[in-house]
């Protein structure tokens, strides 16, 4: 349950709380729904933003006071009243958080997805669905195809074929693995510089093929970019100074994806300090939230073209678990001090 606001950080038990109470399986009604037994759930880091003062307009609707957290997730179907699912079916759906469920529910989630059916995919976890095949995946899909397909060419100076370098933040995690290897298929030339927080994240952000990986905690953004840049495509997770950093660092006619400011979501000072190389060099800022907007009609070929890719290893997953509803509240916690590693995702009931 969401029982306080955050004034910074989530506090597991002070913000959002476990909660124990009992569900008679056998008679519940399902009002031609279905009842699902959850089995992942994930946690993202927009969820910080549905727990605000709801009468602050915001791109999500917000989770009130005394709600159950809702977001993506994966279920299979235990008992049925709709003639479109029979017991056994997997599904991908918005759920509350609770270990069973009956769908639909009391959602206030802007992404209403039908009950989807869902298969398992050889080799993959079933909650690849809620990572690289999920929401983050998508995000970065639809980002990348929408805005960069012709910045991540290569250009033609003074009869040379010169590479574009793009630069991605919060390059460990599911949106920013997924970038890297989604830009390298677009064009596998591409100067990829990417940054996170930790040795272990530096490792994943190399292993997915990037040339240039560093930790920001530990040397500056600064410096990496001017020794690797001048960037020319900057996909920005994170916001606040590593985005100053890159503004500093950009040649004329860039681009940058504002996809996440995940260093202000906790209420941190969200000053731009160089606003104005955004205009003295030309550059070009497409924020964009997934399912919605401009690049919205890509999300139809999404699966077609990113699951034989996952199934390929040609686009990767990683995921940080949590075993077991309880675990829920820091689930959401994390994410905001970088505790996760890999997709997070709340194991509510193993396959
Ligand atoms: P991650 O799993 O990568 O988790 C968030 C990570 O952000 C943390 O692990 C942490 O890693 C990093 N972080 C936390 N605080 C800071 C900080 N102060 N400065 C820099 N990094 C920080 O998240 P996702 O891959 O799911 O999402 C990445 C971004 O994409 C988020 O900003 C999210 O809001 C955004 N997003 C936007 C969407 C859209 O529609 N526009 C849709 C989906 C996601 P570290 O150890 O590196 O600090």
């Amino acid at each position: 349950y969401y029982v306080k606001e955050p004034t910074g950080h989530i506090v597991p038990g002070e913000h959002v709380k476990y909660v124990e109470e009992e569900i008679d399986l056998e008679n519940v009604p399902l009002g031609g729904g279905v009842l699902l037994k959850t089995l992942f759930l994930s946690s993202d880091p927009y969820l910080i933003y549905r727990m605000r003062d709801p009468s602050i307009p915001m791109f999500c609707p917000p989770i009130l006071i005394g709600d159950v957290v809702d977001n993506a997730g994966v279920g299979r179907v235990l008992r049925s009243d709709d003639p479109n699912f029979e017991e056994g079916d997997l599904v991908y759906a918005y759920l509350e958080f609770r270990e069973y469920h009956v769908y639909p529910g009391k959602i206030s989630h802007m992404f209403k997805f039908p009950l989807t059916k869902i298969e398992r995919l050889p080799n993959l976890p079933l909650s690849v669905y809620v990572g690289t095949l999920g929401m983050p995946g998508t995000t970065a899909y639809q980002g990348l195809k929408g805005f960069a397909g012709t910045a991540l060419q290569p250009k033609e100076v003074n009869g040379k074929t010169v590479q574009p370098t793009l630069f991605v933040s919060g390059g460990a995690g599911p949106v920013g693995t997924f970038v890297i290897e989604y830009a390298r298929q677009i064009n596998p030339c591409v100067k990829i510089i990417a940054s996170a927080g930790s040795a272990k994240k530096v490792d994943i952000m190399r292993s997915c093929g990037a040339d240039v990986v560093f930790n920001y905690k530990e040397e500056r953004t600064f410096d990496v970019l001017r020794r690797e840049g001048p960037i020319d495509i900057y996909w920005d997770n994170v916001a606040g100074p590593v985005l100053d950093d890159a503004l500093l660092n950009f040649n004329r006619d860039g681009l940058i994806i504002a996809c996440g400011a995940i260093s202000q979501a906790s209420g941190a000072d969200s000053a731009v300090r160089h606003f104005e190389e955004i205009f003295q060099r030309n550059l070009s800022v497409k924020g964009f939230i997934v399912y919605t907007g401009e690049t919205a009609h890509l999300c139809g070929g999404f699966h077609a073209e990113a699951v034989p890719l996952a199934l390929a290893g040609k686009i990767t997953s990683r995921e940080h678990r949590y075993a077991g509803l309880r675990e829920a509240p820091r689930a959401l916690a994390d994410l905001h001090h970088g505790a996760n590693t890999g997709k997070a995702v709340v194991v509510v009931h193993d396959e």
